[in-house]
């Protein structure tokens, strides 16, 4: 039989330091577990990757064109699931990481999706109302055959919300010629959207940090958290850890940190942003940058913003017991073996904020029963599976003698393997 060598001549696209950073995360679970290589080699890439290029007429009747991206990375375990992020800072390659983390994250929580993620390079803040419509509407309509109930589907991250995922869902259902509102998740209410979503990433967090605290013998009350991000997960975050007593006594956003050692009164601080769209200006706290931000001693560090903010150059001056990733890919490899060394306990990403996607998929399975849930089932039923994988993760860990990332890690990708090799390889 004739073997053909497959030479392959450089990195695909994707291969940017983001996606090589969920790639060695990958890597070391995949080495943990003695990973099939055949296996190994498909989830290394990602199923597909779409780009497109979406003219806008501007409201000055200019025409910009702006570059979107939609990433499949597995749909072993049912449609793709993820996000679709609005920033100039969207890429190609940070889209493939964030996608890669989407399955392992899905997998972890025994939900029946697989991992995507999409998004536009573009800032939203810049854009009006009307250009952000026609943005979001034309996004949708140049992905119209990749995005769909059975295929993939979106859901809010940095820079959406619930109204663009209702222009979303109404561009999809126009081209169908009815009202599928399931084909986004994180909409309004009044389309289809579920209850307790909203705060769903947040409430998924605080569980998380409450497991913490108890495997860690700590009580959460007066105990200090600084926030780095006060949009949606970072302020349903605050306000909840507020409620179970905790102590907030830094938040920040894209443009600055307050600090009040005495407390933050989040209540009020959340009604000065949806006055004022940011926490500058604020008078009841001082000022501080968000590199400062990140190194105030306190007992819980929540980064809710984006990724890579503890690296190498500030991991040492962390100066907290727990670190909840509420965001996606927060800490760097080399900032995760320091923290790990100086004792540090790490709530990975994966595991910290999957309460979003998890809240996600009761509004999907609402939707498609057209039957809906009361508030109470739904954060009970939250609670229940984040507790209950944290316990796992964290059993896994003990058990290995391995850190709370890395047995997260092994149960996603064990959970997946097992999956994949009952469907076989097609053809
Ligand atoms: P958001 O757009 O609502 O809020 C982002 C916040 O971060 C804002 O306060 C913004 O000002 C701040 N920010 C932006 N750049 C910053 C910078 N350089 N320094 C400090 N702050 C900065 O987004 P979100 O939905 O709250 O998402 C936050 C993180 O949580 C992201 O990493 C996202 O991928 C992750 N996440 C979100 C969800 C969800 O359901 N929304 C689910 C899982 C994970």
């Amino acid at each position: 039989m004739r073997r053909h060598r497959i030479e392959h001549r450089g990195n695909p696209e994707y291969y940017t330091p983001i996606y090589e950073m969920a790639l060695s995360q990958f890597e070391a679970a995949a080495d943990k577990l003695s990973l099939d290589p055949n296996l190994r080699k498909r989830f290394t890439n990602p199923k597909r990757a779409i780009m497109v290029n979406i003219p806008i007429r501007m409201d000055d009747q200019s025409v910009e064109v702006f570059h979107g991206y939609r990433v499949h990375h597995d749909t072993t375990l049912g449609p793709s699931k993820g996000g679709i992020r609005f920033h100039p800072d969207v890429s190609l390659g940070e889209v493939s990481a964030l996608a890669m983390w989407m399955t392992w994250k899905c997998a972890l929580m025994g939900l029946p999706f697989g991992g995507a993620k999409g998004g536009v390079r573009c800032d939203p803040l810049a854009l009006s109302r009307n250009e952000l419509q026609r943005l979001t509407r034309r996004y949708t309509a140049e992905m119209i055959q990749f995005i769909g109930p059975d295929i993939d589907v979106p859901a809010p991250d940095i820079g959406t919300n619930e109204q663009i995922m209702a222009w979303m869902m109404d561009t999809y259902s126009q081209f169908k010629g009815y009202s599928i509102p399931e084909i986004v998740t994180g909409k309004p209410i009044s389309i289809g959207g579920s209850l307790g979503r909203v705060e769903a990433t947040g409430r998924g967090v605080v569980y998380c940090i409450l497991e913490a605290m108890s495997h860690l013998n700590m009580k959460p009350d007066g105990k200090t958290v600084v926030i780095q991000g006060f949009g949606n997960v970072g302020s349903h975050t605050a306000q909840i850890l507020s409620e179970k007593g905790c102590k907030i006594i830094a938040v920040s956003d894209v443009h600055c940190g307050l600090y009040q050692p005495n407390g933050l009164d989040i209540t009020a601080l959340r009604a000065h942003v949806s006055r004022h769209q940011y926490l500058k200006g604020y008078t009841e706290a001082s000022e501080i940058s968000n590199p400062e931000l990140l190194e105030l001693p306190c007992d819980v560090l929540v980064p809710a913003a984006l990724s890579e903010q503890i690296t190498n150059d500030n991991a040492d001056r962390i100066s907290c017991k727990i670190l909840a990733e509420a965001a996606n890919g927060p800490t760097t490899p080399t900032a995760d073996q320091i923290l790990k060394d100086r004792g540090i306990f790490i709530i990975p990403d994966i595991l910290a904020n999957a309460g979003g996607v998890t809240v996600s998929y009761f509004e999907w399975v609402q939707g498609l029963q057209h039957f809906f849930w009361k508030e109470m089932e739904i954060n009970e039923r939250l609670r229940e599976i984040v507790s209950m994988t944290f316990n796992n993760v964290l059993k896994t860990a003990i058990s290995e003698k391995v850190d709370m990332r890395l047995a997260a890690m092994m149960l996603a990708i064990r959970k997946i393997t097992e999956s994949n090799l009952a469907r076989g390889l097609f053809p």
